[in-house]
């Protein structure tokens, strides 16, 4: 199931699926463990603790907006969501 679960998400990274619905509030605390999700991103490297994107200014969409929805939310992320009002 979990196997099941990283595969998914990998595809919903990959297309770029973004749900309605969730606002994203927080920030990125550098972590780099959604860039870890189902493969290692090649473009990822640390720095002590920190995590640096070798193409940081030129990442796809998909990277820029991830997480998504809460599903998404890694233990230690910075980000959480609220439901937005209908
Ligand atoms: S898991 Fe969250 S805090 Fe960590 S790098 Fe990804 S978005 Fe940033």
């Amino acid at each position: 199931m979990a196997k099941l679960w990283k595969i998914s998400k990998f595809v919903r990274i990959y297309l770029g699926f973004k749900p309605d619905g969730y606002s994203r509030i927080g920030e990125c605390k550098r972590c780099g463990k959604c860039c870890a999700i189902g493969i290692m991103c090649p473009f990822l490297f640390y720095k002590g603790d920190l995590a640096f994107c070798r193409i940081y200014n030129t990442r796809p969409k998909s990277c820029r907006e991830f997480p998504y929805e809460p599903q998404d939310i890694v233990i230690g992320c910075g980000y959480s969501f609220y439901r937005k009002r209908k």
